[in-house]
């Protein structure tokens, strides 16, 4: 009886947005980005690198910068089972949320050689979440299932006109709203329909397919509702740079937010008496760092001592980037 329900209504569902199904795939034909590299390979692995890359970045900066880079020296997840964490860093440095990094590689030594296909045994693994383990089940084996990227998430507020929801209801509007017949292209195009048409500040409603039954349509903009935003704190962490016979001290960090990067020695309180050689401004999603980087003779500070013209090998944040280049070093 639970069964036939529920293929009733499944039917039901499919059918009620067929029209919209249509339009979404027509759309797509006209506008998609099949060009995207990480869309002419049903390869998983390559897959999952460009979802885990695109979570926090843009899709150009991914595409001009990394992407490419890390499958020439990671081309199969059986390359990253055999590297080292530091190497895996390395290649991820500047792309930030290193916390990611640390995931490929603690997948890679589970899965390696062959990540799986399917969404009950890709959510097992080491920060894949329901929404990349649908992205590469679907882009790999056209699985009918949802992806819910946070241009998707936009869209489907807008379109059952919803200013605030559960995450649990996002998913029920996600998988009310699929394609089921073809779930490559419909969840492609919800991706690029969020990122070219029905945009933040000022979706293109005039041109866009779902418009004819969209609920928020009318106002857009209301939805979702606007959270209210939080002032963003300032953190000063006082940096030393102790230097020996060309070569720096540098520390290699544990925990979650920069595990396995190296960074200089940092200090609560100014050393006394000494001016900043450099200060840099690095903002994180959350807060602001301002870094004031201290000359020091003093080497009783522990630590690595690290050849400055090999600086540029080992995997350092951004912040370290900044400072080094502000100080004259790489590039
Ligand atoms: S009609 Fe407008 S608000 Fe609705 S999904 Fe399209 S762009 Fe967004």
């Amino acid at each position: 009886m639970r069964v036939s329900f529920f293929i009733a209504f499944g039917t039901i569902r499919f059918m009620h947005y067929i029209d919209i199904h249509n339009e979404i795939r027509n759309w797509y034909r006209r506008n998609g980005r099949d060009e995207l590299p990480w869309r002419q390979t049903d390869d998983p692995y390559k897959i999952y690198i460009s979802e885990m890359m695109l979570q926090q970045t843009q899709v150009k900066t991914v595409l001009e910068r990394y992407y490419f880079p890390f499958l020439k020296r990671f081309p199969t997840l059986q390359s990253v089972a055999e590297a080292s964490l530091d190497e895996v860093l390395y290649a991820w440095q500047g792309l930030g949320y290193y916390r990611r990094a640390r995931y490929i590689h603690e997948t890679a030594k589970i899965a390696a050689p062959d990540l799986p296909t399917d969404v009950e045994s890709l959510v097992k693994l080491p920060g894949i979440g329901q929404s990349t383990a649908h992205a590469v089940a679907v882009f790999s084996t056209h699985a009918p299932v949802a992806v819910l990227d946070a241009n998707v998430k936009r869209i489907l507020y807008r379109f059952f006109a919803k200013e605030r929801t559960t995450p649990k209801e996002l998913w029920q509007m996600a998988d009310t709203l699929l394609d089921r017949e073809h779930p490559y292209e419909y969840n492609q195009a919800m991706m690029d329909i969020g990122a070219m048409v029905c945009l933040p500040k000022a979706p293109k409603c005039d041109t866009c397919p779902l418009s004819s039954r969209c609920q928020g349509k009318e106002d857009p903009l209301k939805y979702p509702a606007k959270k209210a935003k939080k002032s963003r704190k300032s953190v000063v962490t006082h940096y030393l740079w102790i230097e020996k016979a060309e070569k720096i001290l540098m520390i290699k960090r544990h925990g979650e937010l920069l595990g396995g990067l190296y960074e200089l020695p940092a200090v609560e309180v100014a050393p006394e008496g000494l001016k900043p050689i450099a200060q840099i401004v690095h903002d994180y999603t959350h807060f602001r760092r301002i870094a004031k980087i201290y000359r020091l003779e003093n080497d009783a500070v522990e630590g690595e001592w690290i050849e400055k013209k090999r600086l540029d090998e080992i995997a350092v944040s951004s912040l370290e980037k900044k400072i080094f280049k502000a100080l004259g070093i790489g590039d």
